[in-house]
């Protein structure tokens, strides 16, 4: 499902990415893990199209991003491409539908739909009673189930996330462990996580270690 073959990266003289190789499979929940450095965030933004590689090719749901234009990457990205950050980047103004409809909205979604399929996705998550709460009414674990709610609203092929239990209390951050997992069940959806969290890359199906820009 994901395919990526020599991916290298640098930021002036630094060499962030050595040439990584990888596959990931649909309905797999993989980590990425290692030292600080390692190269993880990089990759994962380079996988997840928001950045680009010096050289390298990467093959996402028989799509080869590279021969995108800038246009056609962004309606790939929106289309096809979930994102879980560290921290839930909901916009304050804005309540929880609104926030979780947004990437469907830029998508061109018919509104009332995308609010229907917003209330099934925060029903799964058991945050239906939180619907029209803001951010700031929210608990941080609240926050971050709609801020994976939004990376769901389009239904993409993989959901990226970057340390995303790591503003998390440990109660939380097992309730997010056991949910990467039932949605995955429920939908069948690949994760890709980049995380310090052990616990969170032992449960994975598998964990991709990295070190100095290279996986192990
Ligand atoms: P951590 O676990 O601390 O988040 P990481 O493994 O995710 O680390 P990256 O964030 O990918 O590591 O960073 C790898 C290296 O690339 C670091 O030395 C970092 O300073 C450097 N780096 C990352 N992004 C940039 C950038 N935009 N410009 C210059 N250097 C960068």
């Amino acid at each position: 499902m994901i395919s990526a073959t020599g991916i290298k990266k640098q930021f002036g003289e630094l060499e962030v990415l050595k040439g990584v190789d990888l596959n990931i499979a649909q309905g797999e929940v993989v980590s990425i893990v290692g030292p600080s450095g390692a190269g993880k965030t990089t990759l994962l933004q380079i996988l997840g199209t928001l950045d680009k590689p010096n050289s390298g090719s990467i093959t996402i749901n028989n799509t080869e991003i590279q021969n995108l234009k800038e246009k056609e990457l962004a309606r790939f990205r929106n289309e096809n491409i979930g994102f879980v950050f560290q921290f839930h980047q909901l916009l304050p103004e804005f309540n929880a539908i609104e926030n979780i409809i947004l990437p469907a909205l830029i998508a061109g979604k018919n509104k009332s739909k995308s609010e229907i399929r917003a209330k099934e996705i925060l029903s799964f998550l058991k945050l239906k009673d939180r619907e029209h709460h803001k951010p700031a009414e929210l608990s941080g674990g609240e926050k971050q189930r709609v801020a994976i709610a939004r990376a769901l609203i389009n239904d993409p092929v993989v959901v990226f996330a970057d340390e995303p239990t790591g503003s998390l209390d440990s109660k939380n951050q097992e309730e997010l462990h056991k949910l990467f997992f039932s949605l995955r069940d429920e939908f069948k959806q690949t994760f890709v996580i980049v995380t310090h969290d052990l616990h969170l890359a032992h449960l994975s199906d598998r964990e991709i270690r990295m070190k100095d820009g290279i996986v192990m």
